[in-house]
């Protein structure tokens, strides 16, 4: 893609996936769940979206068209809901060299353990994404230690989100989310981080209102990274609120150049391919080139190659 920066080759580290199944779980959590039948009827009455077949493949060739269409070589699927790990599975069998595919994990589900053999063992998953907040756990639980062995014998990516976290279609549904943000400290990740050294370790959005602890422990922990994504609406909350341009500055002082994924946050057509988002963040890094190269793509691309 041609930018600011000269010709970059642009990688995503963080979309999410919202296949049919993610939907309908979501749908399964309304006070009236609607039949399969009515599932998109029902959702299109607050969802102002393109709704996906059933077959995962379709989707995956609609998000490929779209990555085409904005010069994007490569992107990160993330399966949303627990569960889902098939939709991202086909979708990065359809497209090896277009999609990382990550899945949604609660580890405290009884087939946790089985769950993540299965989806890097047979199902070629790249990337767990944990949500304390969302399933009440702390990353340090000794639950978690046979999960992370496991990414760690595969070289996985475990993405963990932390500081306060905002479901935005959730939101519209009207679907309650009891997220408690005490789970979602950076600090709890530090030991994790040190002890499982052959994990990379992606917390998204800077760590959002965490922000400077999360760069604490980034501090100390090499294999921790963050990805951009997100309008980082959270830079508002702070007590001395935050620029784009200010969080680049210190987050690339505190953790280099090499540790800085971008990422949109895209989800749902017809928006698609966030370009905006992209334009703006282009703006707000002051990096060379070669910085830049890394941060939009090589980066991802270093880290998916294991
Ligand atoms: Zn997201």
């Amino acid at each position: 893609m041609d930018t600011r920066f000269g010709e970059l080759t642009v990688a995503d580290a963080h979309v999410h996936f919202f296949s049919q199944r993610f939907f309908a779980t979501l749908a399964a959590g309304l006070p009236s769940p609607p039949s399969e039948g009515k599932l998109f009827d029902v959702l299109g009455q607050s969802l102002p979206f393109e709704f996906p077949d059933k077959d995962p493949e379709t989707l995956a060739a609609r998000w490929v068209g779209e990555l085409d269409h904005h010069g994007v070589s490569r992107v990160v699927l993330i399966a949303s809901v627990p569960g889902d790990e098939a939709s991202v599975a086909a979708a990065a069998r359809a497209f090896p060299d277009r999609v990382i595919p990550y899945f949604l994990l609660n580890p405290k589900a009884p087939d946790a353990l089985e769950r993540t053999e299965r989806a890097f063992r047979e199902l070629g998953m790249k990337g767990l994404c944990l949500f304390p907040a969302m399933h009440h756990f702390h990353v340090a639980d000794d639950t978690l230690k046979p999960i992370l062995e496991e990414v760690a014998a595969h070289r996985g990516i475990v993405f963990v989100h932390c500081g306060r976290l905002v479901i935005g279609v959730r939101d519209k549904l009207g679907l309650p989310s009891p997220f408690d943000m005490s789970f979602a400290r950076p600090r709890s990740l530090e030991d994790v981080a040190s002890a499982f050294g052959a994990i990379r370790f992606v917390v998204p959005h800077f760590g959002c209102d965490t922000f400077e602890e999360f760069l604490d422990v980034a501090a100390t922990c090499p294999n921790i990274y963050t990805d951009t994504s997100s309008s980082n609406a959270w830079m508002d909350s702070m007590p001395e609120p935050l620029t784009l341009p200010r969080v680049f500055e210190r987050t690339l002082e505190v953790m280099g150049a090499e540790r800085i994924l971008y990422g949109s946050d895209s989800s749902f057509f017809p928006r698609g391919w966030n370009k905006d988002h992209f334009q703006t963040q282009l703006e707000a890094f002051d990096v060379t080139p070669e910085q830049a190269a890394a941060i939009f793509g090589g980066n991802l691309v270093r880290l998916a190659a294991g």
